[in-house]
């Protein structure tokens, strides 16, 4: 799998559409506003510049890159107001892979956006540069010294390739308890250089005290094969394996199917950041979501009401190009209606959580 060609959540503003289907991410994304805002403020007390340059990385094509930029500069705004500085100009980057939908954030999205900013923000606020930047986090995309700021999140724990010597992880779609043990070795090394090499591009384009604030889907347990990254990806795998048995997927096609992912702890992310040098951590949190991003809240859909649908439905806006690269178009409908029931089944019975883990850190 050629993960640079084939990844992307699902584009455009439809109902099976990332765009419509990612407010657990959005949920994340305020969980982790006072880990943001304290950075960006201390990024900007320190530096004062007169062109502030952010890069969300991973934005993909729904709301809530632009909610972040809008969080970011709105907290800038009312600093540098407070503090009687002329207001820096903001030159943000939204990057992503090239298969990534960015027109749908530039035609459904811009409008509202740059509507909200200027009324929200004050008179002498200086403008705000907004350009896509398509290409893989795990190179470079700025010029050395250039960035201030770099935001991402849930977007790291997607590798840069499906790990190597995954032959013998059968019947499992990501590392599981029942995988062997050189499947964890593989996911872990592939994380490993990946995140590693992330770092080391981010030090080139970082100016001297530019910051990071890293949000990954990921895990508080030390055992990789721990139920809070892997169980979510289990579920489908059953979907999966009982096609399998009534014949409607080849066997041998799913034995080749593996997800290009890996939730780290917290441990393991210091570990890289330190082995790299780089940069220094600030802070280091984990904290948790349900997986249905409407669990407790009142609505009164139905549709809202039934968790299994909730969390299908997000997973498939996540999932669903991967799958019919591997599997073709065909499996889809029939894999989500499965998986819908498999996961209100475990929902109703087990405490289902995602686990965020999130890392600020500053360039030395
Ligand atoms: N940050 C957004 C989107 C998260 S979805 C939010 O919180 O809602 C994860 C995104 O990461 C996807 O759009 C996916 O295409 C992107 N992504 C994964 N690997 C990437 C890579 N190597 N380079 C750039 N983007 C990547």
């Amino acid at each position: 799998m050629d993960v640079v060609k084939v990844l992307h959540m699902k584009g455009g503003s439809g109902q099976t559409s990332y765009a419509l289907n990612s407010l657990l991410q959005q949920k994340v994304i305020s969980m982790t506003k006072p880990i943001t805002e304290e950075a960006i403020t201390k990024l900007y007390c320190n530096t004062f510049p007169a062109k502030l340059a952010i890069a969300d990385l991973g934005c993909s094509s729904g709301p809530n890159t632009l909610l972040v930029v809008t969080q970011l500069i709105m907290t800038v705004d009312k600093l540098r107001r407070k503090l009687s500085q002329e207001s820096p100009e903001y030159v943000i980057f939204l990057n992503d892979l090239p298969g990534n939908d960015f027109n749908n954030i530039f035609r459904s999205l811009l409008p509202n956006f740059q509507q909200k900013l200027t009324t929200e923000i004050g008179a002498g606020t200086r403008p705000c540069f907004l350009s896509a930047v398509p290409g893989s986090f795990y190179g470079r995309l700025f010029p050395e010294n250039s960035l201030h700021f770099v935001h991402s999140s849930y977007s790291l724990q997607w590798l840069s390739q499906v790990p190597e010597g995954l032959e013998n992880n059968k019947g499992n779609i990501y590392m599981a308890s029942s995988s062997p043990k050189n499947v964890m070795r593989a996911y872990y090394e592939q994380f490993q250089k990946d995140f590693g090499y992330f770092l080391k591009c981010r030090s080139e384009e970082l100016v001297a005290g530019g910051r990071m604030v890293l949000t990954f889907l990921g895990r508080s347990s030390q055992d990789p094969s721990s139920k809070e990254g892997c169980y979510i990806w289990e579920l489908l795998a059953t979907a999966l394996n009982d096609m399998v048995l009534e014949g409607i997927i080849e066997e041998e096609k799913l034995g080749s199917f593996n997800i290009p992912q890996y939730t780290p702890s917290p441990e393991e992310l210091k570990t890289e950041v330190i082995k790299e040098r780089s940069f220094t951590v600030d802070r280091l949190e984990v904290t948790r979501v349900h997986w249905d991003a409407y669990h407790g809240e009142l609505s009164p859909f139905d549709a809202v009401m039934d968790g299994g649908y909730n969390v299908a439905n997000c997973m498939r806006s996540v999932a669903e190009p991967l799958l019919v690269s591997h599997f073709g178009e065909e499996i889809i409908e029939e894999v989500f209606y499965r998986y819908r029931k498999i996961l209100a089944d475990r929902m109703s019975k087990e405490e289902t959580q995602f686990v965020n883990v999130i890392i600020s850190v500053v360039k030395a």
